[in-house]
């Protein structure tokens, strides 16, 4: 099932059945695609998702055939939930399969050890998510040879020579630099290198990473794609099944799996994603030409403002900016007094929630930020009230 088989409200299907002269229905709305992804056909008296299944194994008299045998494979809320993130990632591409899994990282490190063998060359942002040095750390350990570049520039591209596979975190995370995945596409796979995008802060909405030629879109689900700070999971949609054979085989020897309580209500979550994801990003801008005029304020960054430097290469590949804007108070003290006076934020990490939250990145060590760098989340609370907390926050924090 891809998006060019969307069903209506009445299960009358305007997919392939319903197309003349062989020209695929045009693709329907990001809020009707994200409200309708994965849901099965109408069964009358069935519920139109359904709900969890709980089962460790099935029913499986004879040859043990699939599509359901044990609960380490496969899950029938896993299919549904896999079946929806494929159509927002890929829509169209009938050949690209998603995999669910139990975190972010759980999918970044399928991909990643599913793919490299001892003496392969992978490359690495170096500004990338907070547990990539760790990471980095396993890889070495098993022969594999680490390069990194940071992600602004198109840097990656300078130690990309004889590489496996370049991984991309584009925007990254927490500094916000984009780098232009068509270009660097374009050079991997001039030499045969595979290239995976951790599209966590962008979600399926703001960029289709294997539109734009990359070879698998990977990300968080924690963050904005279930954008309800309750449900850790993570995923891995790849451009066909041979590329993916490896990475369900890993799923299936580590055990890395979901479970059907947190697929299902990441299912649940998706059918809001459009909504919040707009309303997010608006308010991000927001609060980012908010802080633009405040003299304490500097580093600030939000791809989405037409006067940041990543701003070009976002916008032609982006459709969305994203809910995190970050910017650099004069110290770790005054980072400290501005996010202990917000009243509406709350002082926590992560990020892509309804709830704002905001951090002094610096207290994890690890980024290379300064001490009063904070990143910010826009949540989905009233733009106003969150500028008018976030400017007496600054007051506040000024003493
Ligand atoms: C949070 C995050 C991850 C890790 O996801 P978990 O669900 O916490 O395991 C990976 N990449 C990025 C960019 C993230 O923000």
């Amino acid at each position: 099932m891809t998006s060019g088989d969307f069903v209506t409200a009445n299960g009358e299907g305007t997919g392939p059945e319903g197309e003349s002269g062989g020209t695929r229905a045009t693709l329907p709305g990001d809020g009707t695609r994200a409200v309708r992804a994965g849901l099965p056909e109408p069964v009358k008296y069935e519920p139109t998702l359904p709900g969890p299944v709980f089962a460790a194994h099935f029913h499986l008299p004879g040859d043990p055939t699939g599509p359901y045998t044990y609960g380490r494979d496969e899950n029938p809320t896993w299919t549904l939930l896999e079946r929806a993130i494929g159509e927002l990632e890929a829509p169209g591409l009938d050949s690209a399969e998603t995999l669910s899994f139990p975190s972010g990282m759980a999918a970044i490190s399928a991909v990643l050890f599913s793919q490299l063998r001892a003496g392969d060359v992978v490359v690495l942002p170096d500004d990338g998510y907070q547990v990539l040095p760790l990471v980095r750390e396993q890889l070495t350990a098993y022969g594999i040879e680490v390069r990194t570049a940071p992600t602004a520039g198109d840097a990656q591209l300078e130690v990309l020579d004889g590489a496996k596979l370049l991984w991309i975190e584009t925007p990254s995370n927490p500094g916000l630099d984009v780098c232009d995945l068509r270009r660097l596409v374009a050079a991997a796979h001039a030499q045969g290198t595979l290239v995976a995008v951790d599209n966590t802060l962008a979600t399926p909405l703001g960029q289709r990473p294997l539109e734009l030629g990359a070879d698998f879109s990977v990300a968080s689900g924690t963050k904005m794609l279930t954008g309800h700070g309750d449900v850790l999971l993570g995923y891995v949609t790849g451009r066909d099944a041979g590329l993916m054979a490896p990475v369900r085989r890993w799923r299936k020897i580590v055990g890395a799996i979901p479970g059907p309580m947190e697929a299902w209500l990441a299912h649940r979550s998706l059918a809001t994603l459009q909504l919040r994801a707009d309303r997010q990003t608006a308010t991000a801008r927001t609060i980012a030409e908010a802080l633009r005029d405040r003299p304490e304020v500097t580093g600030l960054r939000y791809p989405g403002l037409p006067d940041d430097p990543s701003y070009k290469i976002a916008s032609q590949q982006m459709r969305r900016f994203g809910c995190v804007v970050s910017f650099t108070l004069p110290s770790r003290e005054r980072a400290e007094r501005f996010l202990g006076a917000l009243r509406l934020v709350d002082d926590a990490t992560s990020f892509g929630g309804v709830r704002s939250t905001a951090e002094r990145r610096g207290r994890w060590g690890g980024d290379a930020v300064p001490e009063g760098f904070i990143r910010f989340s826009a949540g989905a609370e009233d733009p106003e009230d969150l500028v008018t907390d976030i400017l007496r926050a600054l007051d506040a924090s000024a003493e």
